[in-house]
């Protein structure tokens, strides 16, 4: 209640009396002051002027005869501001104006002009309409005051909106556009209105004509449509990408609002990781991925036109070493470097990936005939298979190449990656640096790798391999030096499967690390355990595998297991073959210099068949060398071989190294042998590899004589 009294406005409009006469104001009071309304009074024009400053009001009534400043003074100054100049003016006058004043009083804003005395009951009557009609003046105004906010928010939410925003008519013509379309457009906005709509646009399907464009058709169903690749054609640079959504507006409007948001950014980003996904992030070549997608495009295009392509499938051989001994950035650097040079030797519509690792892929594209690919395979061998540089260290590279054409070797992406890769691994196979063409029967053989590389991992798990020891024995004394460990694995359904065939496989899936460990743990134990019986003068020989050769850890690996079961280093001789030395010159001389300093005695196996020459000897500090079976199962027939051996025997003297003969399988060959002063040897016609307790029951001091006469 309290708060509807302080109100002013619930009290009713202000009216204002101003006369300059004390008597005339109380009359007026007493006269007026029970009406819907509020009287001021006041007795002079600058106190009614001060008056209409502080409070809102709705009518003057106004005596024109004051001293000083008069009525029609005090009206001519409130038309001078805009606070008091809508304010109605009614006029009091005790004197009858001449026509001109009376005039001149309505030119400067009376509503009224009323002479005293007057009938109050008119007076009253009047007020009421007059306060009334200002009422409305002054609503209607807040009203107009009100709806110019609005319409000032309204444009500046549309000004300012980062959308493109349009209002098209039912004819497809542009009646309103935004800032941010005019923007996008790269035109005005007063350039865009009164065009047609789809002259901006550049749609997926260009309709005829408006009335068969999709934005007329779902104006019409009274549904938004909605685009969300269009593009804008934009006056001069390339066309803007982007999400369209049209509405219609309410019925009576005609018209449908568009509203088009920027998606270049999220297309630049969108290509960016399609890119990065298909992009090998070290080569900058395409990876797996990649090549698939453009191996299938490629098969549909083909497939059409009838052409010849090519799957080329490229592993460097080789590179395994760099990552081992120079660290993984090296080897990048070494990727990179090849990445760049196939690249450049390929045409430049020919795609190349780098599938993983060391492996690299190309397709050739429209070929002639499947020569062109073996000279596009000899070419990629060579430009690889020289020194590199790295990081000031010179390494050797090689590459296998496995090639497979399209259609003859496979129709399907899968079927061709496939075929090229098990060429690849015929190449290798045949000693690398080479290139091979898929056959069909590479398939039948690719499957029993598969299978019986299966059955190796299985083998491991359920510790189905065994080692044998083959005696090595001083030809002169019989005095047994010591004995070669050979792997045997013990197949549940096959048998003894020999390590001739499994050793590659081992080596090609990496396993053999693995077994490798077991073999070393399992030899030096056995001969730990010998030592009562052998004494600590006994060898016992590893053979190691060039893949295991080229391991940095095996020198570690070797140690560890010396020590686990506290066996001499001097008791174990470790066997490589020559080709396993001849990988790489500068890790194979870091590899010996560690094993020595170990100190383990180091053989080399199957001497005389490797390619390289015997100038390296004099590089490797080496204590053994064993002559390769093949000559000496041929040197009583083949002069050449006997040759060898007694040259291979001979030089051993100089270099003062131990040299056993392996695979003595008669007594001709031994008493050849020991005639030709070689010093052990090694074979069937003593023993063959023996499985622990027979080599556990074998003599220290083997007797030639007695075993002769035992009837052997
Ligand atoms: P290798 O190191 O030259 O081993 C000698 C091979 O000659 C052995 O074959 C042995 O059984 C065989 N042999 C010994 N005396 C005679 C003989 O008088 N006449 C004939 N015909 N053969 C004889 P095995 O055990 O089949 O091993 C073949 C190759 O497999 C080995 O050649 C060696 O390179 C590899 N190998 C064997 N065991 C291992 C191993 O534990 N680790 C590694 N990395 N390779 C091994
Ligand atoms: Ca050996
Ligand atoms: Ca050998």
């Amino acid at each position: 209640m309290n708060q509807l009294l302080a109100d002013p406005s619930a009290a009713g409009p202000v009216l204002l009396v101003v006369d300059d006469r004390e008597e005339n104001l109380v009359a007026m009071d007493a006269l007026l002051g029970d009406g819907e309304w509020q009287v001021r009074t006041v007795d002079s024009g600058e106190a009614a002027l001060r008056c209409m400053m502080t409070e809102d009001v709705g009518l003057v009534l106004l005596d024109v005869q004051m001293p000083g400043m008069d009525g029609f003074e005090v009206a001519r100054l409130m038309r001078g501001s805009p606070r008091t100049r809508f304010i109605p003016i009614i006029f009091l006058s005790a004197i009858a104006h001449t026509e001109a004043a009376v005039l001149s009083g309505y030119a400067i804003g009376a509503v009224d002009f009323i002479l005293k005395p007057f009938d109050p009951k008119v007076l009253r009557y009047k007020i009421g309409v007059l306060l009334e009609q200002e009422q409305h003046r002054h609503d209607l105004q807040m009203l107009s005051q009100q709806l110019d906010r609005e319409r000032a928010f309204n444009a500046s939410v549309l000004n300012n909106a980062s959308e493109g925003i349009l209002v098209i008519d039912g004819e497809g013509v542009i009646r309103f556009a935004n800032p941010a379309m005019a923007g996008m457009l790269d035109r005005q906005v007063e350039e865009l209105q009164g065009t047609a709509l789809l002259d901006h646009l550049q749609l997926p399907e260009e309709p005829q004509s408006w009335q068969q464009s999709e934005f007329y058709r779902a104006w019409r169903a009274g549904r938004t449509y909605r685009a969300h690749d269009a593009l804008l054609a934009t006056r001069s640079g390339p066309a803007l990408p982007v999400a369209l959504s049209c509405s219609p507006l309410q019925q009576y409007q005609n018209s449908m609002v568009l509203i088009a948001l920027d998606m270049s950014v999220i297309r630049k980003l969108h290509a960016q990781l399609e890119s990065q996904a298909i992009t090998d992030a070290l080569t900058g070549l395409q990876n797996r991925r990649g090549f698939h997608q453009s191996l299938e495009s490629a098969l549909s295009r083909i497939e059409r036109s009838g052409q010849r392509m090519a799957v080329i499938y490229l592993d460097l051989d080789g590179f395994k070493r760099v990552n081992d001994s120079l660290g993984h950035s090296a080897g990048d650097k070494v990727l990179r470097k090849v990445a760049a040079q196939l690249k450049a030797a390929l045409r430049p519509y020919d795609v190349l990936a780098r599938m993983g690792g060391d492996e690299f892929v190309a397709l050739l594209d429209s070929l002639e005939s499947p020569e062109d690919a073996a000279r596009v395979a000899e070419k990629l061998i060579e430009l690889v298979s020289i020194r590199h540089k790295v990081d000031g260290m010179e390494i050797t590279l090689g590459a296998s190449v496995g090639i497979a054409c399209f259609p003859e070797c496979g129709q399907t992406v899968d079927g061709l990656l496939r075929a090229a890769d098990m060429a690849m691994y015929e190449a290798k196979r045949a000693g690398r640096q080479q290139y091979r063409f898929f056959s069909p029967e590479m398939n039948g053989r690719a499957r029993s790798r598969l299978m019986l590389e299966e059955s190796l991992r299985q083998a491991i798990e359920q510790n189905d391999f065994a080692l044998v020891y083959q005696p090595q024995i001083d030809l002169a004394s019989g005095r047994l030096r010591g004995f070669e460990a050979l792997l045997r694995w013990q197949h549940r359904v096959a048998g003894t499967v020999a390590p001739g065939v499994f050793i590659p496989l081992l080596e090609e899936t990496r396993l053999i690390n693995r077994v490798g460990e077991w073999i070393f743990d399992q030899g030096i134990a056995q001969c730990r355990a010998w030592r009562e019986r052998f004494g600590e003068e006994l060898l016992l020989s590893l053979n190691v595998s060039p893949v295991q050769f080229g391991m940095p850890q095996l020198v570690d690996d070797l140690r560890r297991a010396l020590e686990r079961h506290g066996v001499k280093a001097s008791q174990l001789e470790v066997e490589v073959t020559e080709s396993a030395l001849m990988q790489d010159l500068q890790a194979t001389r870091e590899q010996l210099r560690q094993l020595r300093e170990l100190g383990v005695r180091i053989a080399i196996d199957d001497f005389g068949t490797g390619y390289s020459s015997l100038a390296y000897l004099r590089h490797f500090e080496i204590d053994t060398l064993k002559i390769d079976r093949l000559f000496i199962s041929n040197m009583l027939e083949s002069p050449k071989d006997a040759a060898i051996v007694s040259t291979i025997i001979d030089l051993a003297h100089h270099l003062d190294l131990d040299v056993i003969a392996e695979g003595v399988e008669t007594h001709a060959q031994r008493e050849w042998l020991a005639q030709h002063s070689c010093g052990t040897m090694q074979g069937f016609l003593v023993a063959p590899g023996l499985p622990r307790e027979q080599a556990d029951a074998f003599p220290r001091q083997f007797d030639w004589v007695d075993w002769k006469a035992a009837g052997q």
